[in-house]
């Protein structure tokens, strides 16, 4: 039996795991969870198991849930989370899920790292913004960081038993998001009902717009490249419509191996919490006889600017990955509150890279400063 301590519970990601526990109830121990907006879920949440712990946004919202659950440990705010990813400290069979959104995994990504936790990580911006520093903390702390994301979770079956000084390349998939067959000009007018309407997964409303602009897709090549510690030259974005093949890996022998299912996120987080056994499925199993082709399209970079956008802020490292991910964080939240159009996304976050002065090597704090000054300033300019 395991603990899990579960960030981000009432999201997508976190729901879906919730499910997981409670199909596998002699295999997992839901211990504690956080949420921000949702005091119903969490209520929920906490009439169904016996939390030890809940985080929530602010001190409000503590006396809320703490007079439903008096016996629990509440916990709020930032220093909250990480009071989560660090709770019972010494339980060293115990895993953490970030399935927090945002680059506000981060720290508590990295407290745990310290103390020595297993981490299985959906929050890709945590590595995103902090990849040089998880990296360097993985090589002094014994821990596993498992991918939650279909496409890198997709690339870890596949490299099982591998020598992966043989890859040669890692191919990428991406849906396209529902704008795929747009032109540039037609996306001026495209409305935030159909930038939400993705054609093949349902998630949480911020990677849903992440995926429109493909953003998404800049994000998981920046991820992939730390996770796999592998040249990002080396990893490459397709275009495959239908999300069957969730990514391949190329080895220099020419063999293209690749990862298929139903394109559904239970996989990828039952894989991960499960590793290395493999269970019964809970998803629907591909049908070959219902699938006529898999297409495949090569990714037109200038019909997608802040794909290209992220690779080249990776290149240029240090704080530029900070700015380009909260210059997002804030775009997709402006749009998403109906402030800017789609296409503003897109001129604000490579303004604020452009006007950006690089921080070589950020350390956590200046991260978190850079994070606060670029959001701050975006929203200053847009939020009226
Ligand atoms: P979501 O928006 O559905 O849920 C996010 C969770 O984070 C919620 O519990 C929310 O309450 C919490 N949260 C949001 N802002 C917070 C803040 N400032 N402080 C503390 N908590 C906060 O998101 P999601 O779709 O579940 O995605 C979670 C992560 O997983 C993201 O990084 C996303 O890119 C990644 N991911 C998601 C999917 C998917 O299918 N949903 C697939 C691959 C990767
Ligand atoms: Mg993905």
């Amino acid at each position: 039996m395991k603990n899990v301590y579960l960030l981000g519970a009432t999201g997508s990601i976190g729901e879906q795991t919730i499910d997981i526990i409670q199909e596998f109830p002699e295999e997992f121990n839901l211990i504690a969870i956080s949420g921000y907006s949702s005091l119903e879920k969490i209520i929920e949440i906490g009439s169904k198991f016996n939390l030890q712990l809940i985080a929530v946004k602010d001190e409000a919202d503590a006396s809320v849930i703490k007079a439903v659950f008096p016996d629990a440990k509440i916990v709020f705010g930032p220093s909250g989370l990480s009071d989560l990813a660090v709770y019972n400290k010494d339980d060293k069979e115990g895993i953490l899920i970030n399935a927090l959104v945002g680059m506000v995994g981060l720290k508590p990504t990295i407290d745990a790292i310290k103390i020595d936790r297993d981490i299985l990580l959906a929050n890709k911006e945590t590595l995103v913004v902090g990849g040089h520093l998880i990296k360097e903390l993985l090589k002094i702390h014994p821990v596993k960081l498992y991918p939650i994301d279909s496409e890198h979770n997709a690339i870890w079956q596949i490299i099982q038993g591998e020598d992966t000084n043989t890859i040669k390349q890692l191919i990428i998939t991406a849906s396209g998001g529902p704008f795929r067959d747009l032109t540039r000009d037609k996306l001026k007018n495209v409305t935030l009902d159909e930038a939400l309407n993705h054609p093949n997964w349902s998630m949480g409303k911020k990677i849903t717009i992440d995926s429109a602009t493909m953003m998404n897709k800049g994000f998981e090549i920046i991820e992939a490249a730390y996770l796999f510690d592998i040249d990002i030259d080396r990893i490459k974005p397709i275009i495959q419509e239908d999300s069957i093949i969730h990514s391949m890996v190329e080895y220099i022998d020419n063999s293209i191996v690749a990862q298929m299912a139903t394109p559904d996120m239970k996989l990828p987080i039952i894989y991960a919490m499960f590793y290395p056994k493999r269970v019964d499925s809970v998803i629907e199993p591909l049908d070959f006889n219902k699938i006529s082709n898999i297409n495949f399209k090569e990714v037109d970079y200038k019909r997608y600017p802040l794909l290209q956008l992220a690779i080249e802020c990776y290149k240029k490292g240090g704080s530029n990955r900070t700015v380009l991910n909260a210059a997002n964080e804030a775009a997709v939240s402006l749009f998403l509150n109906q402030k800017i159009s789609f296409l503003d996304i897109e001129s604000i976050v490579k303004s604020a890279v452009d006007n950006h002065k690089t921080v070589i090597d950020p350390s956590l704090e200046e991260i978190y400063e850079i994070d606060q000054l670029t959001k701050d300033s975006i929203f200053k300019r847009y939020n009226k």
